[in-house]
């Protein structure tokens, strides 16, 4: 039975499930581990396990079970996650299990709406208006601190303005921590914090809240208002948490003003999924929890219900390689626990994977090989994506089931572009506002409309009286129109739309229209936007938590994965954990690809990601652009990717095989060239000699270019100092000898 949630944040919530069904089926639906975890008494609970492993599923069914034994009325019930997206699942998986008492928002949403409610009692007057971004306060705060910033500096200082108030830090307190932590910033600490000062001045004169304060000052409420906090915690009884291993000093006070002295919390969390640590978010309260609560049942789950044993074994030597990142070249490089203003991110990865088994077991049969693809552009990259993802529909996947997932949101323009241009609808996940699109709005308007009319001549059934409400709108059921332009979109919209009657009807075989409208006006006010049939493209951050049956992970070149600016080992290993995440969310289907060059026919200067070293076949990560044969292999293709058969030559750095310039000069461009300085030197006061000899200049005898690839490659025979570019016949005539003599160390004779 669907009905919309309570309002009041106050009042008792309907109860839903019944105090006589024993929600047996709930437990049965899982392993023993994850049972440990729905039948631990109420009280606190960790579960602590990998990507895929059910932790959703777990407290899903934790509170559909407490709900349904009649241990625990659902309106008591408090879920909390990160996103809305995050928590419109929880909300529609708890709402399967006939949860749907309980509430499950997001840190913010749940803060907005308490406060709200308790605001106007405290202060005898409404709540300030919410400021959506912080970025125009702070370039005004800047401006007053006689301050100039770019536009990237504004958003760096805005993004520190953010990290100090995560992490609980006043103005003054600024300077010293973020030292501390190795926060790297682009004005001293002692600037940042006066702009700190100034844009929470700023704020105070206009008169508004931004999203910081809005925790802040709910948590604060709680504290110093013991009417508040009584209220609240008699409401407010169990609390659970997902995807704990991202929460931050500043969600987690709430989270204490919340639960007083009390213990019944059950939070959910993987130390390896960790990506918001530069926003303040740390592990350290997931891997904490036993010590806090040394009474709490720790669960730790290795089955991997999502992915193919193939998915599963490439995240199992991703995870294998945390803290390994530190400098290329380097394996092994140090990550520095505690360093660089992660709350001891990396330390407290590392210590999870000692403490928890780190190796994912796969539950489902075996799928296709993971496919690594190298591509010599980005829009070569798109296009290919583009028409492998055509093949999947060919095959029968839904688009539904398929995501594009990059590391940064200015990659998607490429992939709708190509992905527009082969005709398959997509959407966008983080820029859409479902609700907001007008003829979704248009269509719920209307669906309010007929709901209130008193209209007896409407036809049987819900689905039956949304579509004809939708033919209002010129929208007829059965295949969708060509192509995927504004047309396309706007049927699969309307289409979603019907599905979800649909939905609700397979539910609910009573549900009426009255209660459509009111579940479209919760989803609304939730943001819980209903499956659009298109391809999902999305950032690796906003595809937490989710999953697909064919994952493509694209742009995972150096640069963009790890980003530029990560700089620091614990930046980098933030990086690759994203790249697990990304890795994870495939349940059957998995490429992985990168280009060389960023336009067609552009410099191929840029190498695959790091993190893909060992990982990638060793075939795979040649110059392996697809050659001969199919041009494009789908994602289902035999993993590595044929290479075009050169001869290799190789980089002597890293070894990887080289074409062209980089060919030539026997290193790719990005590694670091290991000149001998001492024989350099050596080299050119040699050439010298010769050149006075000569009465020439001394790049007649060799140029600064080749005396340096002579001392970095250190050649010991004749045919090696041929391989030198520079080096032709003559020259090794004539000068032959006495190079190998100078790398030799000794003298030469000529
Ligand atoms: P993430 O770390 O990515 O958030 P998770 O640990 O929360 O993952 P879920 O999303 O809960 O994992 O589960 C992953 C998939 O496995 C889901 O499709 C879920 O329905 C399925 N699943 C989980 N547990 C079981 C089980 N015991 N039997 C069958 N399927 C399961
Ligand atoms: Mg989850």
């Amino acid at each position: 039975m669907v009905r919309a949630t309570v309002d009041d944040p106050v009042s008792d919530a309907p109860f839903q499930g019944g105090a006589g069904e024993s929600g047996q089926w709930l437990v049965e639906a899982l392993d023993p581990e994850q049972r440990q975890a729905v039948l631990a008494p109420v009280g606190p609970v960790c579960v602590l396990a990998g990507a895929g492993t059910g932790k959703t599923r777990a407290i899903t069914h934790r509170i559909g079970h407490l709900v349904a034994s009649g241990a625990v009325p659902s309106g008591q019930v408090l879920a909390v996650t990160f996103t809305t997206r995050a928590a419109g699942e929880l909300r529609g998986r708890l709402r399967t299990l006939g949860a749907d008492g309980v509430q499950a928002r997001t840190f913010h949403a749940a803060a907005l709406r308490q406060l709200g409610y308790f605001w106007p009692r405290i202060a005898g007057a409404a709540l300030p208006r919410l400021v959506e971004s912080k970025i125009a306060l702070v370039g005004r705060a800047a401006s007053r601190a006689r301050l100039a910033p770019s536009r990237t500096e504004l958003r760096d200082l805005t993004a520190e303005i953010e990290w100090a108030k995560a992490t609980l830090l006043t103005p003054e307190q600024y300077p010293a921590a973020a030292t501390a932590a190795g926060r790297e910033t682009t004005h001293p600490p002692e600037v940042i914090a006066r702009l700190y000062t100034a844009y929470e001045q700023a704020k105070r004169e206009a008169g508004v809240l931004d999203f910081d304060d809005l925790l802040l000052l709910t948590a604060a409420v709680i504290e110093e208002h013991g009417w508040v906090a009584e209220e609240l915690r008699s409401r407010y009884r169990h609390f659970v948490v997902d995807e704990y291993q991202d929460v931050n000093p500043l969600q987690q006070r709430l989270l204490d003003a919340w639960l007083g002295e009390r213990d019944s919390i059950c939070v959910v969390g993987d130390a390896n999924q960790t990506i918001y640590s530069f926003t303040g978010a740390s592990p350290r309260y997931l891997l904490d929890f036993p010590r806090r609560f040394p009474e709490a049942h720790v669960v730790r789950i290795v089955r991997d219900y999502r992915s193919t044993p193939q998915v599963v074994g490439l995240a199992n030597r991703l995870v294998a390689r945390v803290g390994t990142a530190g400098t290329r070249g380097t394996p092994g490089g140090s990550s520095a626990p505690g360093a660089q203003g992660t709350h001891g991110v990396a330390g407290a990865v590392l210590a999870a994977a000692r403490h928890e088994p780190p190796r994912l077991v796969a539950q489902r049969p075996d799928g296709p090989a993971p496919t690594f693809t190298e591509f010599d552009s980005e829009p070569e990259e798109a296009a290919a994506t583009a028409r492998r993802i055509r093949a999947l529909l060919g095959a029968g996947v839904p688009a539904s089931e398929i995501a594009v997932l990059y590391r940064v949101n200015a990659q998607s323009e490429a992939y709708e572009t190509a992905i527009a241009a082969a005709g398959i609808p997509y959407l966008v996940r983080g820029g859409e506002r479902f609700f907001e699109r007008p003829e979704v709005a248009e269509a719920v308007q209307l669906l309010r409309a007929a709901a209130r009319s008193a209209d007896t001549d409407r036809p049987v059934g819900l689905v039956a009286e949304v579509t004809e409400v939708f033919a209002a709108l010129g929208w007829r059921g059965g295949d969708p129109p060509n192509g995927s332009g504004a047309q396309r979109e706007r049927w699969e919209n309307l289409a979603a739309l019907v599905r979800l009657a649909e939905a609700l009807v397979a539910a609910d075989p009573g549900a009426t229209l009255d209660h459509f409208v009111a579940d479209l006006a919760d989803r609304a006010v939730h943001q819980h936007i209903p499956t659009v049939e298109g391809v999902t493209l999305a950032s690796l951050h906003a595809a937490k938590g989710l999953e697909w049956d064919a994952v493509f992970l694209v742009g995972l070149a150096e640069g963009t994965l790890p980003i530029i600016h990560a700089q620091t080992p614990a930046q980098i290993e933030e990086e690759r954990r994203l790249l697990y995440v990304g890795v994870t969310r495939a349940r059957e289907r998995l490429a992985l690809s990168w280009a060389l060059a960023r336009h067609e026919g552009g410099r191929r200067s840029r190498r695959p990601s790091r993190f893909l070293d060992g990982l990638a076949p060793r075939s795979a990560s040649s110059a392996g652009r697809p050659a001969g044969g199919p041009a494009h292999p789908g994602v289902d293709g035999a993993g590595a990717l044929r290479s075009r058969g050169r001869a290799a030559v190789r980089c002597r750095v890293c070894e990887r095989p080289l074409v062209g310039q980089a060919a030539r000069a026997g290193r790719c461009d990005g590694c670091p060239a290991n000149i001998d300085q001492a024989l350099f030197e050596r080299l050119r006061a040699w050439r010298s000699a010769r050149a006075r000899e000569q009465s020439a200049p001394a790049f007649v005898v060799f140029t600064d270019a080749t005396l340096m690839a002579i001392a970095e490659h250190r050649p010991t025979s004749v045919a090696e100092l041929v391989g030198i570019p520079g080096i032709g016949q003559a020259k090794l005539d004539r000068y032959g000898e006495d190079v190998l003599a100078l790398v030799d160390g000794r003298e030469p004779s000529g």
